[in-house]
């Protein structure tokens, strides 16, 4: 597909100018807009690959030969390809803008039937850019305008001067009916151009009209700086409509995925290895100028789960190194309402999510404006974590001097305790738990344990009921790990030895790894004879307060096999086990060896090599031994 349309388009653009983009344009520089690329030894970059989900980098770029490859999905090329594959871009698009970028002044092929050769045939990606960028020249020339007085103030008004206002591109939507959309069609953008970039939109009567009137505006840019939609403000009390508007959805602007701010912000987001997240386009600029260089917004939607994903390239966030999410909230409802949604939706960044509320219910802009730009950098370095806001909102809706408000905050507040994924923090919560309410700390712990096994807390006499605890069960591979514990606990006498020969490193789930662990501090499934006293010991031998739960919990589970398990159902669940991380330890060799100069370093090439053979062979036994010898 891509050799077919670099022949078809060969045609449009000179060879030798596609050659001499490739040439001049740095892969690095091109990807590091939207991807953050460290290290990765021998000259080449990694990080974390836009094309798929992932928690380390596999992505890998070689600017010495001008090539990225991600070896987790396979996905590869130029600098051509990263564009027409990250951004939805055209071969020609992509090369356009590589050639701009680069300074290169592209030739196309005349047409040798027609003479005067038609205009070069740009993607549709392009014209809408290049629309949003006339009408930010528009916009910007109208602030200066006798109508726009309310705009100017309005700038003023919040702290923001000229500089600012140009630094950001704000602009005014004049009181008028169509002199963006007549400016755009005579800079020979056609109608349905300017409908599907949401600039105009089709009135009652059928002719073409302006989207927004009488609104300041802000461009609102993607990472790499491109403007693909406007954020616009009421000004007028006449102005029914909303206190603001965005762009709609068009085929370039995806409210799910913008952050305002982005491109300014995405070189400090990754130096620092944080981003502030504000709510609106005055407090990014408020932030901006007060030396919090890190601060985004989102455009008209809350934060979600896209959102997370841009940030994440950008923070680089890894295992390797955790970045930092700071919300800031003016103290409202709203915004604690979020955040708490926060906490309920996205289990894998809470230990990294942060709350900065500002204590006089003021937002980033009204405090640079009260208090001055160093307490905009107080309210984000006094950010807390969203544990201890969550637990702290949740506590204060009770009266803690009565024993029944006490009981029922703890009620309500065990379940926040047993979400931490991040189990070595919660017994410290546990005992902070405590200390707020002014309670032992048993209760609460017992409170917290049932929370985690999904029963009402308070200590009720209801039956133990074998709820699953969630994240254990959030994939396939925690699905084998599961039924391998079950079996080694339910079936130890049939399981054991098979069990007890797959090492605890072969399992990733963290409370899994807990439960495996204790099966060995209590002698090792083998050993054991089974029934009731064999999950005691399992239970006992372990520390974890999420394992013991999760043990009470296996040890009723029914199998997921019809029938009696036996050897071969054993054997096929142990193979499937194992190949997960086989697989993964197979991938993590390809991307060493891959990183290695066969040439130079020839030695450790074919030691590795000679590894990565015996590790497939591995892998291609344990697809048998998992397949049941079938
Ligand atoms: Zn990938």
């Amino acid at each position: 597909m891509y050799a077919e349309e670099v022949a078809e388009m060969a045609g449009r653009i000179r060879d030798e100018d596609i050659a001499l983009v490739r040439e001049r344009t740095s892969i690095a520089e091109v990807i590091s807009d939207t991807v953050t690329l460290k290290s990765a030894g021998g000259g080449n970059l990694k990080g974390l690959c836009p094309f798929h989900d992932e928690k380390s980098p596999s992505f890998n770029v070689s600017p010495a030969r001008n090539v990225w490859y991600c070896f987790g999905c396979g996905a590869g090329g130029d600098a051509i390809k990263f564009l027409m594959d990250a951004e939805h871009l055209s071969f020609v698009e992509s090369v356009e803008r590589l050639a701009a970028r680069a300074g290169i002044q592209l030739r196309y092929v005349e047409d040798d039937r027609s003479a005067p050769r038609p205009r070069p045939q740009q993607g549709q990606r392009q014209r809408l850019v290049a629309a949003h960028a006339a009408a930010v020249d528009f916009y910007r020339a109208q602030l200066s305008t006798a109508g726009a007085r309310r705009a100017r103030e309005f700038l003023a008004e919040r702290g923001f001067d000229r500089a600012a206002a140009e630094r950001y591109g704000c602009g005014f939507a004049p009181d008028a009916w169509d002199l963006l959309t007549k400016h755009l069609r005579q800079q020979g953008f056609t109608h349905d151009e300017l409908v599907t970039a949401g600039l105009s939109r089709p009135s009652r009567s059928g002719s073409l009209i302006d989207r927004f009137r009488r609104r300041l505006m802000w461009p609102i840019r993607e990472i790499t700086g491109d403007v693909i939609g406007f954020g616009a403000r009421k000004l007028f009390d006449d102005d029914d409509g909303p206190k603001y508007l965005n762009t709609p959805e068009t085929p370039i602007y995806k409210k799910s995925h913008v952050l305002y701010g982005i491109d300014q912000a995405k070189r400090e987001i990754a130096k620092q290895g944080k981003v502030v997240v504000v709510e609106g386009y005055t407090d990014v600029m408020a932030c901006h100028l007060a030396d919090v260089p890190t601060a985004v917004a989102t455009c008209g939607t809350a934060f979600g789960a896209d959102h997370i994903s841009v940030l994440r390239r950008v923070l680089f966030d890894s295992d390797e190194r955790a970045g930092e999410i700071i919300f800031t909230f003016d103290g409202d409802a709203a915004g604690q309402k979020a955040a708490l949604r926060a906490f309920e939706d996205d289990q894998r960044f809470v230990g990294r999510t942060f709350i900065a509320v500002s204590p006089d219910n003021m937002d980033p802009c009204e405090l640079r404006l009260a208090k001055g730009d160093l307490a905009v950098r107080d309210l984000v370095a006094r950010r807390e974590p969203l544990v201890d806001f969550a637990l702290r909102h949740v506590i204060n809706r009770y009266d803690l001097d009565t024993v029944d408000g006490r009981v029922e905050a703890m009620r309500r507040a065990a379940p926040l305790v047993a979400k931490i994924k991040d189990r070595e923090k919660r017994p410290e919560y546990v005992r902070k738990l405590a200390g707020d309410l002014g309670m032992e700390i048993e209760p609460v712990q017992r409170a917290v344990l049932a929370a985690a096994n999904g029963q009402p807390a308070g200590g009720s006499t209801a039956p133990a009921r074998p709820a699953p605890v969630t994240p254990s069960v959030d994939s396939p591979r925690s699905m084998v790990e599961r039924e391998a514990l079950k079996l080694a606990l339910q079936e130890p006498v049939l399981a054991g030895p098979m069990f007890d020969a797959v090492e605890a490193a072969e399992y990733r789930h963290p409370v899994h790894v807990a439960v495996r662990a204790a099966i060995a501090a209590a002698g090792g499934a083998a050993t054991a004879a089974g029934g009731a006293v064999w999950i005691e010991q399992v239970r006992d031998a372990c520390d974890d307060l999420a394992g013991q739960a999760l043990v009470g919990e296996l040890a009723v589970e029914p199998l997921r096999i019809d029938g009696e398990p036996d050897p071969r159902y054993v054997s096929v669940t142990m193979a499937r086990l194992q190949w997960g991380s086989v697989t993964g330890r197979i991938k993590d060799l390809k991307s060493k060896i891959q990183r290695i100069n066969p040439v130079s370093n020839k030695d450790e090439y074919f030691a590795l090599f000679g590894e990565l053979l015996s590790l497939e062979q591995h892998a291609r036994a344990l697809r048998e031994q998992a397949a049941g010898g079938l």
